[in-house]
């Protein structure tokens, strides 16, 4: 895998699902990982399973854009660099709107979309720096779709997809690329954020039945980030084969 090993990748939400099996992956292809989140026990165990040589860890809520900050100069300190950003971190508190679970819609705005502008803020100044960079910034098929019960959630992921391309278009004379990806089912512990009764059966049932493992996603991270420098992978789209929307 040409253009991972070495790099210094700092990754979001990586005490579960996307960000932790991402990180496994990164490992193995010879790059460095700051992992961050909130579930600090859990980042210990992995950086314990990956070799605490190849980890910097970090207790970071993504909400708190000072958490976000100190998380990235924890990494470079750590590594003397950062190369990719990947704002993962991410909740999906699904549930029709009459039911107004204002405190819900209010948590995902704030990790969702604002937790990305801290990761894009915190990490910008060092990509402009190094004249390079990665962001990776994680959609969603809910950021190309909404459906009736997805509202807000769509609604963050696709702010993602327009920050992001604002961000592409804004960085092009410092060399740093950015990506989208946007998966759609994985399995992962996010149907657990679906708290509002009568739907977390609904989606725990729909994963159960249609979810991918999540390598589907560390694959496509290594892929973006493999490219030669002069190409860059704006946005990624998958599904399970058998996920009909
Ligand atoms: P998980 O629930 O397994 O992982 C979510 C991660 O986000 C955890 O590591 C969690 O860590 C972290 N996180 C949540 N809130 C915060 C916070 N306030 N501050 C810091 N970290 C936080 O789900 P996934 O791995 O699936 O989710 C990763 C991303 O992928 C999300 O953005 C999600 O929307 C997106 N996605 C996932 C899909 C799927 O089917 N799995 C489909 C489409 C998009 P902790 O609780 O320790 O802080």
């Amino acid at each position: 895998m040409e253009n991972v090993a070495g790099k210094v990748v700092a990754i979001t939400g990586a005490s579960s699902g996307l960000g932790a099996e991402t990180a496994r992956h990164l490992v193995k292809a010879g790059a460095k990982v700051a992992l961050g989140a909130r579930r600090l026990d859990r980042l210990e165990a992995l950086a314990d399973e990956l070799g605490r040589e190849h980890c910097a860890i970090y207790q970071v809520d993504v909400v708190d854009r000072g958490q976000v900050q100190a998380f990235i100069d924890h990494a470079v300190n750590t590594f003397g660099r950062i190369d990719v950003m990947i704002n993962n971190a991410g909740i999906m508190p699904l549930g029709p709107l009459e039911m107004l679970r204002l405190d819900e819609w209010d948590q995902c705005i704030d990790v969702n979309i604002k937790g990305v502008l801290w990761g894009v803020a915190a990490a910008l100044p060092h990509f402009k720096a190094q004249k390079s960079g990665q962001f990776i910034n994680v959609s969603s098929v809910a950021g190309h779709k909404v459906r009736a019960g997805n509202a807000i959630y769509a609604a963050t992921k696709h702010s993602v997809r327009v920050i992001s391309e604002g961000l592409r278009q804004e960085v092009k004379p410092y060399n740093i690329r950015t990506t989208v990806l946007s998966p759609g089912a994985v399995d992962t512990e996010l149907p657990l954020s679906v708290k509002a009764e009568g739907v977390a059966e609904g989606i725990a049932q729909f994963y159960a039945s249609t979810a991918i493992p999540a390598s589907s996603f560390a694959r496509c991270v290594l892929f973006a980030m493999s490219q030669p420098e002069g190409v860059d992978i704006n946005e990624i789209l998958f599904r399970p084969t058998n996920q009909e929307l």
